[in-house]
């Protein structure tokens, strides 16, 4: 027997709908290219989405064919977050830092139609004009006065296409299983591959976003989203932040500068913000040297990558702010895991409360999760075993675009293996030691970078490290940390190599240290060990 309950799809422009009438005197604040500080409300902001979706209507558009952004965090983006998708259409966001080869072939994938794109990626897309011929057209983020000179064909200004869409534009209904967006991963190993997100999916993630334990969004913050809106839907904040009427503010292309951030969480009254480690440690260093305090944050969610225990305690210690790291990826809209205290653990120590914090989290409603042995066995939750980490659930890709299921990351009882290593302990909270292909095979074990990087990374001396395993005579494979010296730091390699007695089993202490100037960086902020490991390759370890 079916129940008696309303029939209605879940719609991304029902969080407009929701957002413009319950919230609609609320403030989105962006910094842009062309305004420092620019401001304006909830209602104006899906107003103007409304706007947009006539305005694609009217360029000839149809369901499902996609529209792609090349654009920073602000206002105008958001609005194409919703009118693109709003309208039926796909809303495929691009990292404007991957290589030319990967724009090239990701826009040529997706079958791009129209590009919108801020003034600045112009002269990049012009580069590339002659290879991506399938688009027609490019929108570009600003005003008249702020039109660029470009070879581009067929190029629109932003604010003029608004001005021609109506104001009366309804949002039109349709099957929720609908895709939305488009977010290819940045493919450190073969082509990038698109995850392609549905209305559905979109919503049941940001019901769990704005969950207490998760996010824990409501209309009283102020959330500052450092994650780029075009990597992973900014981690779905788009939808989780309207849905809860939350203040935004957007830093623009100013994303990695402590000084902005700082500045625009103090002025703002910034309640929780979200980002990559490495903007974290841009932050308090600025934070540093300025001798300046957090004093409105309260939170700060950090995710992408491993989160280091002297990063989550500066954080707690000095400024009063509680590090929320999650876990997810692309595949996963992103959200898998985030780590907040449980009920039952208010005992443990401050130590002990951040020896968990370091873990990457527990479980969220509605993404379940196991850890596999190399034969496919499930392994227990005790904290120690370490396998496969794979998920499942309905924000979880079923497939890649276009690859019809020759992606190779799903199991046949229909878990997506995520390539991560993991232990998961008997409270639920998931470690992750390694990406599967950085594992270190040192004799039978397994040794963790995640774990080594971390350790080091509260050495004053120590600005950003990284661990990869180099091939060894006796041991198969050995740990190699290289490290980038904190400024004006004096230290040795020997003295690092003494940090780690008593912090991690002596026979995982690295055999070696390097310093280098700089760590190689992937799109997404992370550490690229293929290329470390490329750069390495004729390393010997001392005898
Ligand atoms: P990419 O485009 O690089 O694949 P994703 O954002 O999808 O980008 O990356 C997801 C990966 O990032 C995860 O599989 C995991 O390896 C890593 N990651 C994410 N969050 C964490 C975390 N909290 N701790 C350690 N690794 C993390």
């Amino acid at each position: 027997m079916l129940g008696l309950m309303m029939d209605m799809p879940l719609l991304i422009s029902s969080i407009a709908t929701h957002a413009e009438k319950f919230h609609g005197g609320q403030e989105i604040v962006s910094v842009t290219a062309d305004n420092p500080r620019h401001r304006y409300t909830y209602q104006e902001c899906f107003g103007r989405a409304r706007q947009l979706a006539g305005a694609l209507e009217n360029l000839g558009l149809d369901p499902g064919d996609r529209v792609a952004t090349l654009c920073w965090n602000d206002y105008r983006h958001l609005e194409a977050y919703y009118g693109v998708s709003g309208a039926g259409l796909v809303c495929h966001t691009i990292n404007p830092r991957l290589f030319p080869e990967q724009l090239v072939f990701i826009i040529n994938h997706a079958e791009d139609r129209w590009i919108m794109t801020d003034v600045m990626f112009v002269p990049l897309l012009e580069s590339l004009a002659d290879k991506i011929r399938g688009v027609e057209g490019f929108i570009i983020m600003t005003d008249e006065a702020h039109m660029p000179k470009t070879s581009l064909r067929n190029i629109v200004c932003y604010e003029t296409l608004l001005a021609a869409g109506s104001g009366d534009y309804a949002w039109p209904t349709f099957d929720e299983r609908t895709a939305s967006a488009l977010c290819y991963t940045s493919g450190t190993t073969g082509n990038p591959k698109g995850v392609l997100y549905d209305h559905r999916s979109s919503l049941l993630h940001a019901y769990a976003a704005v969950a207490p334990d998760v996010f824990g969004l409501s209309s009283r913050d102020c959330v500052l989203p450092v994650v780029p809106l075009f990597h992973v839907s900014s981690w779905g904040t788009p939808y989780s932040m309207p849905m809860a009427g939350c203040k935004i503010v957007y830093p623009g292309p100013k994303m990695g500068d402590g000084q902005t951030l700082y500045e625009l969480m103090d002025t703002e009254n910034v309640t929780a913000s979200l980002g990559v480690p490495t903007v974290w440690l841009a932050l308090l260093k600025y934070c540093r040297e300025s001798g300046k305090r957090l004093d409105k944050m309260q939170r700060a969610v950090s995710g992408g990558a491993a989160a280091p225990r002297s990063m989550i305690k500066e954080f707690r210690d000095v400024h009063g702010v509680e590090v929320r790291q999650g876990w997810g990826m692309t595949e996963m809209s992103p959200l898998g895991v985030t780590n907040t205290m449980k009920a039952g653990l208010e005992h443990l120590s401050d130590d002990e409360k951040l020896d968990l914090s370091v873990k990457a989290g527990r479980g969220i409603f509605g993404c379940e999760m196991r850890i596999v042995s190399d034969v496919g066995q499930e392994l227990p939750w005790d904290g120690q075993a370490y396998g496969a980490l794979q998920v499942r659930g309905p924000w979880v890709c079923s497939d890649y675009f276009k690859l019809n299921g020759s992606g190779g990351a799903h199991t046949d009882d229909g878990w997506f293996d995520t390539g991560d290593v993991a232990t998961i302990d008997a409270e639920g909270f998931m470690a992750i030691t390694d990406r599967t292909k950085d594992v270190i095979k040192s004799g039978g074990e397994w040794i963790s970078s995640i774990e080594l990087e971390n350790t080091v990374m509260a050495h004053p001396g120590v600005a950003e490290a990284a661990v990869i395993g180099l091939p060894h005579p006796k041991w198969t494979e050995r740990p190699l940390l290289v490290v980038v010296k904190a400024d004006g730091a004096e230290v040795s390699g020997k003295e690092l190599l003494e940090f780690y007695v008593g912090k991690v089993a002596t026979w995982c202490i690295p055999n070696d240290v390097v310093f280098v100037d700089e760590i190689p960086h992937t799109a997404t902020g992370k550490i690229k060990k293929i290329e470390l490991r490329r750069q390495f390759a004729d390393y010997q370890f001392p005898a």
